[in-house]
Parts: structure tokens; sequence; C-alpha cells
């Protein structure tokens, strides 16, 4: 029997998991009133909220006029194969350092249609330095959700002149992004916006619509994967199929949440003083410390403690009998390890709690 943790340590919501990750109360609340569930998405209040999700993403990242925010079925996953037929010309270059990174450029390596991509890999826990390359798409991960790797891209585009295509998942409305560096910025809507899977979206620069445009008319695409279409219909608020509702009104309220108190600014702050407070106590502790070995590769989104002389999984076992779950970590990575997403929907104060509870736990397993 794992050990019962005093009910007044614990964190007032459980849910510490790097994605599907929490989603606040209220947001529940208001999908649990929202009239649109069970109407058509082709109809005027479901475009209207599409509406507003996209030009909340303009002001949440900023975007500067010309850029246009697509979205589509599928999550990230299917836009890394939409992107092989839309936005990569011949070949692409991949900065590796992790699963997800890897995945996209498995993808590019597989498609008969473009020739084998430029790779950099780097071990899991670093994050490899940018190099020169002539690919004309650059294929960079902002945050590596598998090990708690975040990339700095504000040199982003001294990789070169190709389109500068950027995964998100984890990043995007918890961490600051020079988006002058940038030419998609593409994430799914279930991690840092705290909203449910199986949608994509990409806010692109004129650059990149460009070349989707270009694209469109030289190549086969299959349907699903079109983003010329994706942009038709995005210009619509609409997507190509039907979307999950509940998806949409849950990303609609989080946007709100976040440009009322202060935007991607306030949000950053937050979750950057959840992850510091992590690591601080990592390199305090006697049997636990940060995976990322350079400060300033640490993730302030997804924080990944190695443990010593102390078995992860009990203790994640241990905390998951509590209520208090998915801290595991990325179950590829195989490491002695916990993870904590350090969202902007997890309370600085329940990260705090949640870190009393690991040191009681260790205390009590013994
Ligand atoms: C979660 C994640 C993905 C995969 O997202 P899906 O919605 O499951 O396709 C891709 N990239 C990163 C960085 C992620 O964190």
């Amino acid at each position: 029997m794992p050990p019962a943790i005093p009910p007044g340590l614990l964190p007032r919501d459980g849910r510490f998991g790097s994605g599907p990750s929490k989603i606040r109360q209220e947001q529940l609340d208001e999908l649990a009133s929202s009239p649109l569930l069970g109407t058509s998405h082709r109809q005027a209040p479901v475009r209207a909220l599409v509406a507003q999700i996209r030009s909340g993403l303009v002001d949440l990242f900023g975007a500067p006029s010309g850029w246009e925010v697509l979205l589509g079925n599928g999550g990230a996953t299917a836009f890394w194969d939409a992107a092989l037929f839309g936005l990569v010309e011949r070949r692409s270059a991949h900065l590796v350092f992790g699963e997800f990174s890897s995945k996209f450029a498995e993808a590019s390596t597989a498609a008969p249609h473009l020739d084998d991509p430029h790779v950099v890999t780097g071990e899991p826990g670093t994050v490899p330095a940018l190099q020169p390359t002539g690919a004309d798409a650059i294929c960079l991960t902002h945050n590596e959700t598998s090990t708690g790797a975040a990339l700095d891209l504000s040199a982003a585009r001294s990789a070169g002149d190709g389109l500068v295509l950027v995964d998100a998942t984890s990043a995007a409305g918890a961490m600051p992004v020079p988006l002058d560096q940038v030419d998609v910025y593409y994430f799914s809507p279930q991690k840092a916006l705290g909203s449910e899977g199986g949608l994509w979206l990409a806010l692109c620069s004129p650059r990149a619509v460009a070349r989707i445009e270009s694209l469109r008319r030289s190549r086969w695409s299959p349907g699903f994967l079109d983003l010329g279409a994706a942009l038709d219909n995005s210009r619509l608020d609409q997507t190509l199929n039907t979307p999950a509702i509940s998806t949409l009104v849950l990303i609609g309220s989080q946007l709100r949440w976040m440009l009322d108190r202060g935007g991607l600014e306030w949000a950053a702050a937050r979750s950057a003083e959840s992850s510091s407070m992590v690591y601080r106590w990592a390199e305090r502790s006697d049997w636990a410390s940060p995976f990322v070995r350079d400060p300033r590769h640490r993730s302030p989104v997804v924080a990944t403690v190695d443990l010593e002389g102390v078995d992860a999984a009990e203790v994640c076992a241990a905390l998951r009998a509590n209520g208090v779950v998915d801290t595991e970590p990325y179950r590829k990575l195989g490491r002695n390890q916990v993870r904590i997403a350090t969202f902007p929907s997890v309370e600085p104060d329940d990260v705090g709690r949640l870190l009393t509870c690991i040191d009681w736990v260790v205390e009590h397993l013994a």
C-alpha cells in the first residue's frame, strides 16, 4: 500500500501532466453551459468562435499584419505530414533532440517526393547548436516535451534562408517567441492552451502563406493534408471537416483568460515562476537534480528531474494513489525521472505543494 499523504499537504489540483494537461474548472464550467455543443460548425455561432480564436492568437503572439492563423484536424502529428506536402519544397533540415523532433525528421526521410533531410541530432537533455543549411524548410521544436529541453529561437534565422517551421506544441501560450525569426509557429492545443487534442493551429508568415499557395499549384496533396484547402477554410473561419466543438470552446476560454491577465508575458512569467521552483528544489535536494544540465536549456514549461537512490516509478505511483497524477517521465526516455508540467493553468502554489509531497513520499517510502 502506498502511503497516504496528509491531505493538508496535497495540491488543490493534482494534474501535472505534460499533455493532455490540466484544464481549469472555469473552462469546464464554460463548456458545460456553452450553447455551441451539438450545433453546426458551418453556422455563424461556431464560426464566430473560430474567428475569435484566430484573432485571439494574433493578439496573444503579437503577430504582425499579413500573418494568418490556419487550423485543421489531426493535431501536430498531422501537421507534420501536411507540411511535407504544403511547406517543404524539396529538402528540410531538422534539429532533433527528443522524441517529437525525431518523428518529424523521420516523416521527412520517408517522404518519396522529397530529398533526404539535413538532420542535426543532440543527446536527450541537450539542445544541439543551429547549423547553417541550404534547406528550404528549417524544422525546429520550441520545447522538447519528451526531455524538458527548450530551444532559444532568437537566432533561428542564422540556420539559413529557408522557411523556419517551429513545433510549439508544448510552448505556445507559455513561452515568449520572437516571431521575426519564425515563419510557421504551429501547435496542438492540449498542452499550454489547456484544451483537448485532435486539432492543429498554425500562425503563418506571409512568406509561409506564399509557399503554401505556390506548392498547391505545383504538387498534389491528399485532401486531408492539403494546406491550400486549410488556408481557404481558415479564411472562412471553418475547417475542412468537422472539428470537436468542445476543443474550440476550451481554447476560446483559455485565450480570454490569458489575454485578460496580461497575455503571453503574464502566462510565460507564471510558467517560469513554477518551473524555477522545481529546478531550485532539485538543486537543493540530495537525491534529485535537473535532467537538463545547462540552465539556459531548461524548459520553463516541462521540468524534468532525475532521481538518484530513489525509485521514481515508486514515487509517481505513490503520488498517483493520492490523486496527484502524470508526473511519470516520457515513456521512451527510460530514465529514473519525474516530469512536471508547469503550464500557465497550473497554480504555482500547487507546484510548491507537489514538491512538498514528493519530499514527504520519499521520506515515507524509505
Ligand atoms: C505533444 C507533442 C506533439 C504531438 O502532438 P499531437 O497532438 O499528439 O499530434 C508534437 N510535438 C510536441 C513538441 C509535443 O509536445
